[in-house]
């Protein structure tokens, strides 16, 4: 974690320092190496929150763009007793999650259902191929009247299947790639829960953008007003469609089939 309580005050990991887990309240220990980021670690190797995974300077780039008050906050479940600790927790309740390492869809369920007011903030360089197959995906994107939105038939040929379900807006960062060069825009694009219509909806974000309206509070309310105008009136294909969208694809292998996706079957 980034955090641990030193004097009760959240203090990041030095060199030979012990803290107390906000969360758990258990001792830590300041891990301070070459080979990975600063952090604090539960004593004899205990973790008290399964979900929590290894930061990677990716994570830490991330949260640092929020105020520390916002960072790694412990939230509990009173029915449950249950408690996880979020990446973020902004004043409006929005959580986001800095995700890495792969998860699986059912674990990824539960946590949008602990979480509920959530956005997903998605490494899209953790396979070498994740970037080239959502750049051949991003060819069948279809534009719409609105600018930056875009349908696609086929999300699954774009992004991971473990994300194509979830409930939650899903932000891809294929940001990694191009932080080498100075001054290039690398647009974030943000899947968002799938609704009855037979195509997904996505929106080519900006980075500067995300995070201010995150911060500002407007995130929430931007996007549930677009989802539920997206439900109410179809968004229009425009007339000029690209070229590529005309010719015939090869069919997907998955199939959406009441609401769910499924592995197409052969005849
Ligand atoms: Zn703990």
């Amino acid at each position: 974690m980034k955090f641990a309580l030193v004097d009760d005050i959240k203090t990041e990991a030095v060199k030979g320092a012990k803290g107390i887990c906000p969360s758990c309240g258990s001792e830590m220990i300041a891990r301070c190496g070459n080979f990975k980021i600063n952090h604090w670690a539960h004593k004899g190797r205990r973790k008290c929150d399964p979900w929590w995974e290894n930061e990677t300077i990716w994570h830490r780039s991330w949260k640092n763009n929020y105020p520390i008050e916002w960072q790694e906050i412990s939230l509990l479940d009173e029915k449950t007793g249950e408690k996880h600790i979020a990446d973020i927790q902004a004043n409006d309740g929005l959580v986001i999650e800095f995700q890495h390492s792969y998860i699986n869809p059912e674990e990824r369920f539960s946590r949008e259902k602990f979480y509920k007011k959530m956005v997903w903030v998605v490494d899209g360089t953790r396979l070498k191929k994740d970037y080239p197959r959502f750049m051949k995906g991003k060819s069948d994107f279809i534009t719409t009247n609105k600018p930056g939105i875009f349908k696609v038939d086929f999300p699954d040929e774009c992004f991971p299947y473990a994300w194509l379900e979830s409930s939650v807006p899903v932000v891809f960062d294929f940001g990694k790639l191009f932080e080498s060069i100075s001054g290039i825009s690398n647009p974030m694009y943000c899947l968002f829960p799938k609704h009855e219509n037979y195509y997904a909806l996505i929106a080519e974000i900006n980075r500067k953008t995300f995070i201010k309206t995150t911060l500002n509070g407007e995130w929430l309310s931007r996007t549930e007003e677009f989802l539920k105008q997206s439900k109410k009136t179809k968004l229009n294909r425009t007339f000029i469609q690209p070229i590529e969208n005309t010719i015939r694809r090869k069919p997907s292998k998955y199939v959406l089939e009441r609401g769910k996706w499924k592995k197409r079957r052969r005849f």
